[in-house]
């Protein structure tokens, strides 16, 4: 099964994914988390990666659909795609390799979420640099105020990216590219589950398992 979840930086991706590969064994697949690991290691791709991404622009294509494509074949075509496609490109390539293997998207879940929400979940967002947990300074704090819970004595940092200047041009780029990715599947004819995040949690992932639930009943 392959499950796609869209919608801007802040919307609960992340969140949202840990459950779903919960319920139904998925493998999570980030593009961002993967890209991070590769700076981590100081890989050629992690040394590419880094300017576009410091800066709050978008990888260049076929670096992240190269990436994403061997991702998902070592996965084995079960996955919950987080951050990809971001692209229309990405995405018709997405298209063409899960039908070459006889497979399709089986749900797309586009998690919709206004701009003055997102300012607030993502500048609050604090992350630890060794374990990659993730906390909120307001609603999600952790138990020793700038501390990681589980890597004791482990300082939380903010992710360069998250940062208001550089969240500015990721939501314009979001905005201005990512954006059409549910223009593309809505013209091919691909179902759209439109889900309003700024709900709580709980509420949008029952929508979100509510669906999935009834592919799964159905296949
Ligand atoms: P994320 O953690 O998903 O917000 O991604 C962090 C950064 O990684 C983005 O701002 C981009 O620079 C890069 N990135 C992640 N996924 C993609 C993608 N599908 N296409 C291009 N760039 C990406």
């Amino acid at each position: 099964m392959v499950i796609v979840l869209l919608g801007p930086p802040g919307a609960g991706k992340g969140t949202q994914c840990k459950r779903i590969i919960e319920r139904y064994r998925l493998a999570h697949l980030s593009s961002g988390d993967i890209l991070r690991n590769e700076r981590a290691g100081g890989t050629e791709l992690g040394k590419e990666a880094q300017q576009y991404m410091d800066s709050g622009k978008l990888v260049p294509d076929q670096i992240i659909i190269e990436m994403m494509v061997g991702t998902i074949a070592a996965a084995g075509g079960n996955c919950v795609l987080d951050g990809f496609p971001r692209t229309v490109v990405q995405a018709a390539e997405l298209d063409k390799e899960l039908a070459e293997k006889g497979k399709k998207i089986d749900a797309i879940v586009n998690l919709v979420v206004d701009n003055d929400i997102i300012e607030r979940r993502i500048t609050g967002r604090r992350s630890c640099p060794v374990c990659g947990a993730v906390y909120h300074i307001d609603t999600m704090k952790p138990k020793s105020e700038g501390y990681c819970d589980k890597c004791k004595g482990q300082k939380l940092v903010q992710r360069p990216d998250d940062k208001p200047d550089v969240l500015e041009i990721r939501l314009k780029t979001y905005h201005e590219q990512t954006a059409a990715v549910v223009g593309y599947y809505s013209n091919s004819g691909q179902e759209i589950l439109n889900i309003d995040a700024g709900r709580p949690v709980d509420d949008v992932i029952a929508r979100v398992f509510k669906k999935i639930d009834s592919l799964v009943t159905a296949r």
